[in-house]
């Protein structure tokens, strides 16, 4: 299929996207007029409608948005850029506000104050949440349902877009798919200013705790375009997904650690401890690293919620009862198996305090973005709240920069497309070698599988995620320290000074190059 079937306009803006972030830029965005495009109906759509935890925000009496920038760059591991958290940590509150306003049912206390839940790394209760594990559903559909009553916004499910349309050096739009086989369309989507909301890549990785949509498209249209990539190599592994063999595996939320729950191995001993002095709170990676270690020593990990929760999980915490349930485990009477997952990607399209891109006309919000945040490692809760706070700033900037006048001349070339090569060989690639503990070895190896995949099959979907595969892989072979989510086995040390990566899909390909043309390769 290498036509055009019908060109969609708008005079706003075109969002790819339809998780929180899309969905609140959009609902910022109003009245100026903006098409939201998505594979998934919006309100259920991406990792937004799982999130379990909730959104940090220093909401409580005895906070403040210096303790929570202050955890955040705690969290970083020396990579956070302190402007960015700043103003995220600054900003939070009043966005929590624009939630309520819209409706979002968040827990209360008796006396009408907000709930808070603590979670990992948080230095007191900042969470706020709704029915106990459930923030992410509701607020999806509290978003999606001002989003279809606002007359500005069309809501577009069942577009799967792999390109971004360029002219003149400016982002124009978005070619996407709708249906599939021989009756698929091509549709070109064109607008005044682009934005992607299009989430993570957990699902790059065989063992994700994100929904199979989470593939990293997003990042590898943008990077196939030209755009700057940020921070690539830093990847979250949630330490606590249910480890039943289900694909995605349904997630044992971290606030279960927060109520007391413990970690345990097959002996039934208590390791955490051991290991830091915030034991089972301690920073996610160091907490996700232990739990391999003892995986890979032969030792089954489990949370004991038993005494901490007894028969109030169920109340508490709904979604992760019925995930237990469903795998024939009672949370009230036997603990959990865990294993870590692939998670969050802190890195991303590199954006500035306006989610403005590299290239023209495109901006970046939500998990794709990479804003300087969460440096080398997020913390619990914090990328709800980036998707708010950058949602409201993309808006800002795009009504003031749209471009005037006439736009559009002909339509740029559509892509071609080809037989897909199958996506579990890269997944099972990046999670052998591309997880967790990596080293120059298991890097490279990853690089030959990602080369060999491109070269059969010129598939746009493929590419665009063969492409983010292409840059995490290539910056964790370049960085020669670990730090945060990034950990080498050959270089375990952390170098005093912490520097961003910043590359393009062409710094990449010069890597993998490098990789191929290495004489110890040439001998395998
Ligand atoms: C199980 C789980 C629990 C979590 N818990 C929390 C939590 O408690 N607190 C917190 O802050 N964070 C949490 N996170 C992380 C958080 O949910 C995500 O970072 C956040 O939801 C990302 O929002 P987003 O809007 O950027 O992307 P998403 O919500 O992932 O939405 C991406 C959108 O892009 C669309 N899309 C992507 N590619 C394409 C394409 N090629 N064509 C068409 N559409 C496309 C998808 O259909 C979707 O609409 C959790 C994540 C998971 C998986």
């Amino acid at each position: 299929m290498t036509r055009i079937d019908s060109i969609v306009e708008t005079d706003g803006a075109l969002i790819l996207g339809a998780g929180i972030a899309g969905l609140f830029t959009a609902l910022k965005l109003a009245p100026m007029p903006s098409i939201v495009l998505a594979g998934t109906r919006p309100g259920l759509s991406g990792s937004s409608a799982w999130a379990q935890g909730g959104i940090a925000a220093a909401v409580g009496a005895d906070d403040s948005w210096q303790s929570h920038a202050a955890d955040t760059i705690g969290a970083g591991a020396g990579l956070c850029d302190r402007a960015i958290v700043e103003l995220v940590a600054r900003e939070a509150p009043e966005r929590i506000q624009d939630l309520i306003r819209f409706g979002a049912p968040f827990d209360r206390k008796a006396d009408g104050s907000l709930a808070l839940g603590r979670e990992a790394a948080h230095s007191l209760p900042r969470i706020v949440h709704v029915k106990g594990d459930g923030a992410g559903a509701a607020i999806s559909a509290t978003l999606a349902a001002r989003a279809h009553e606002t007359n500005s916004i069309t809501l577009l499910e069942g577009f799967h877009a792999v390109e971004l349309a360029m002219e003149a050096g400016r982002i124009t739009g978005i070619f996407a798919r709708a249906g599939l086989g021989p009756d698929a369309r091509l549709i070109l989507f064109r607008a005044r200013a682009v934005v992607l909301a299009t989430g993570g890549l957990g699902a790059l990785y065989a063992v994700t705790t994100n929904p199979l949509e989470a593939r990293g498209e997003g990042l590898g249209m943008a990077a196939r375009a030209g755009a700057l990539i940020a921070d690539p190599e830093f990847v979250q592994f949630h330490p606590t997904a249910i480890a039943v063999g289900r694909d995605p595996a349904p997630l044992a939320t971290e606030a279960l650690r927060g109520e007391g729950a413990v970690l345990v191995n097959g002996r039934g001993e208590r390791f955490m401890s051991a290991i830091h002095k915030d034991a089972e709170l301690a920073p996610r990676d160091i907490v996700a690293r232990a739990i391999h270690r003892q995986i890979v020593s032969g030792q089954p990990v489990f949370l004991d919620c038993r005494e901490a929760m007894g028969t109030s999980f169920a109340n508490h915490f709904p979604t992760v009862f019925a995930a237990c349930q469903a795998a024939g485990i009672d949370p009230a009477s036997q603990p959990i198996p865990v294993a870590p997952a692939a998670h969050y990607h802190m890195g991303g399209i590199a954006s500035d305090k306006h989610g403005r891109s590299s290239l023209p006309g495109l901006w970046v919000v939500g998990e794709c973005a990479a804003t300087g945040l969460h440096g080398a490692n997020r913390l619990a809760s914090n990328s709800l709240l980036e998707g708010l706070v950058f949602g409201e700033r993309v808006a800002d900037d795009v009504r003031g920069q749209l471009v005037q006048g006439p736009l559009r001349g002909a339509p740029p070339a559509p892509p071609r497309f080809a037989s897909p090569a199958p996506p579990h060989v890269l997944r099972s690639a990046m999670s052998r070698d591309v997880a967790l503990e990596r080293n120059a070895e298991g890097l490279r190896s990853a690089l030959d599988v990602i080369a060999r995949l491109q070269t059969t099959s010129s598939e746009p979907a493929l590419l665009n995620m063969t492409a983010a595969a292409k840059l995490v892989t290539a910056a964790a072979l370049a960085r020669h320290e670990s730090r945060g989510g990034h950990w080498r086995s050959d270089y375990p040390q952390t170098e005093k000074t912490g520097t961003r990566t910043f590359m393009t899909l062409a710094d990449a390909d010069r890597i993998a190059a490098t990789v191929e043309a290495s004489p110890q390769r040439a001998n395998k």
